[in-house]
């Protein structure tokens, strides 16, 4: 799956796949006949734009709505992908691109009305362009039972036929008759491979920590869970080595990963995991892809990952076996801050910027969220779920505070020394701290000078992190890192709105070790 990993990232821009669908994106890749139930807003058109690429010849896109069709088209022009619809909303200059692409033998993707597909001359131009796929979106449509039913959506069990090409069939709506009538009306009756799991993975106990003391954190949680296979994933190269070391002088057995190890090396670790039991490796995220081992019984991340799509993925690896697995994500303002300073100085064009610091601000509502985390944490993914059991929000549900006023001092410090400072100079300004940069900057002369001395700095390192994780202050990589303040804020700052915070746990709690399936 390397080649798709490497589109995924360049042409996608995602650093890992949403649950479900890398093992789609192999089987429509390997040319499997696919029925794929994945919720609304689960990332359906991925599952058949990835591998439109990665085979030969045109994959035909067949989607009931047009102003979709041209989205798609629209972004994945823009993404370099030659992609073209057919439909009645086209100009003449349009139609006419699409025909010369295709004759041209240029185009990927095709996106066609299914109207389209009632004229006799669609068919042999279809057969005329070397179609290698055909990929039907909002399947469903060819239920007669179904609310959404579209009398042209049956033509397209004759179009598979008649190009006798695999078909990859996606919807959201998975109940049993509609399944079985797609089945029908699509596959000629003959069971295609289906993709219907839910998200969840009930197994996986979640919980996130606040980076205390990051080591002793790590520590203490695999010391709680000695001789169990686990995996620790490091934000970089230098902390696998040194946290592995860390490990091995605390007694475990302990090895580091990462991809500046020589490939030899790589391979012998990923060799001892899959056969060793309760060997922990410490890791880069280049560790997981050539690993199989259905009994890591835990997952730590030293280092906040990258977004919720690769959290997931990296949590995901513990507990195959479905007996009772562990997770710990440490996350701190400086994750934060490194996460949207990747963001901002990447290469990336703006709207997809945008869309990351969008995605870490999930990852980090996840983090810092009050309910269930899984809950949180489905919804995202497109799933209803309710309070779990099985996270550390359900175990110990977080004292909360009204921080409305303490946020809104914080706002004062950073405005009234004009967004120029970092969070340790600002904490220095609400505690009255008298450092020489305070004197140095007269801000001991500022009103906001010692409004905080009610609350620890420990307090207001959490409460920072805390409006960090929900955006309303942002590191400006342009003035070294200095806070300044989001729109998101302005309502709490003229008091048109309040803010919950969690008070942070001094002392992270470890949970009793799963027993050993
Ligand atoms: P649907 O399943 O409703 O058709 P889409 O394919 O439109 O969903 O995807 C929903 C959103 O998820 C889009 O904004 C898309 O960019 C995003 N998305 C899809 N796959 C990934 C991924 N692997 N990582 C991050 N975001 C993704
Ligand atoms: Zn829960």
């Amino acid at each position: 799956m390397t080649g798709a990993a490497t589109l995924l990232k360049d042409v996608f821009g995602f650093d890992a796949f949403r649950p479900g669908q890398e093992e789609i994106v192999s089987a429509v890749t390997a040319g499997e006949n696919v029925l794929a139930i994945m919720p609304t807003g689960g990332g359906k058109s991925l599952c058949f734009q990835l591998p439109a690429l990665m085979r030969e010849g045109v994959t035909v896109v067949i989607s009931p709505l047009i102003a979709l069709m041209r989205d798609q088209v629209r972004a994945l022009k823009a993404a370099g992908v030659e992609a073209g619809a057919l439909t009645s909303g086209n100009t003449e200059d349009e139609t006419n691109a699409v025909w010369q692409a295709l004759d041209d033998g240029r185009l990927k993707l095709l996106y066609i009305a299914p109207e389209r597909l009632a004229a006799g001359s669609a068919l042999n131009m279809l057969r005329r362009i070397g179609v290698s796929l055909i990929a039907v979106d909002e399947a469903h449509c060819v239920s007669q039972w179904g609310h959404d039913f579209r009398p042209d959506y049956l033509r397209i069990g004759e179009l598979r036929r008649a190009l006798d090409v695999p078909l990859a069939a996606f919807t959201a709506t998975a109940d049993a008759e509609t399944r079985e009538e797609i089945v029908a009306k699509l596959f000629d009756g003959h069971a295609p491979q289906s993709f219907l799991h839910g998200f969840d993975r009930p197994n996986l106990h979640l919980a996130f920590a606040a980076k205390d003391s990051p080591r002793k954190q790590i520590l203490s949680f695999a010391a709680a869970r000695k001789g169990q296979s686990g995996i620790v994933y490091c934000g970089t190269r230098a902390k696998t080595e040194t946290l592995a070391q860390a490990l091995r002088e605390t007694g475990h057995v302990a090895a580091a990963y990462h991809g500046g190890m020589l490939p030899e090396d790589r391979r012998e670790v990923e060799a001892r995991f899959n056969v060793e039991d309760g060997l922990i490796v410490v890791a880069t995220v280049a560790f997981g892809m050539g690993v199989d081992k259905p009994d890591i019984r835990w997952v730590a991340h030293a280092d906040l990952p990258k977004s919720i799509e690769a959290y997931y993925q990296e949590i995901g690896r513990a507990g195959r076996d479905g007996a009772p697995a562990e997770t710990l994500t440490l996350f701190g303002a400086d994750d934060i801050r490194l996460r949207r300073a990747q963001i901002d100085e990447g290469l990336a064009p703006p709207e997809r910027r945008m869309a990351d610091h969008a995605r870490l601000n999930a990852l980090l509502g996840l983090a810092e969220a009050h309910e269930c985390r899984r809950a949180k944490l489905l919804q995202y993914f497109g799933e209803e779920a309710d309070g779990c059991g099985n996270c550390d929000l359900c175990d110990t549900p977080p004292e909360t505070f009204d921080g409305t006023e303490a946020v809104r001092k914080a706002l004062s410090a950073i405005l009234r020394t004009d967004e120029w400072f970092g969070a340790g100079h600002l904490i220095d300004i609400l505690t009255g701290t008298l450092t020489d940069k305070i004197r140095a900057r007269r801000h001991d002369e500022l009103p906001t000078f010692g409004v905080g001395q009610d609350v620890s700095r420990h307090a207001w390192q959490g409460i920072f992190r805390q409006m960090m994780g929900h955006d309303l202050i942002r590191p400006d990589p342009e003035r070294h890192g200095a806070l300044r303040m989001t729109e998101a804020a302005r309502p709490i700052l003229r008091g048109e709105e309040s803010i919950i915070l969690r008070r942070d746990t001094l002392i992270t709690k470890t949970r009793r070790a799963a027993p050993k399936a």
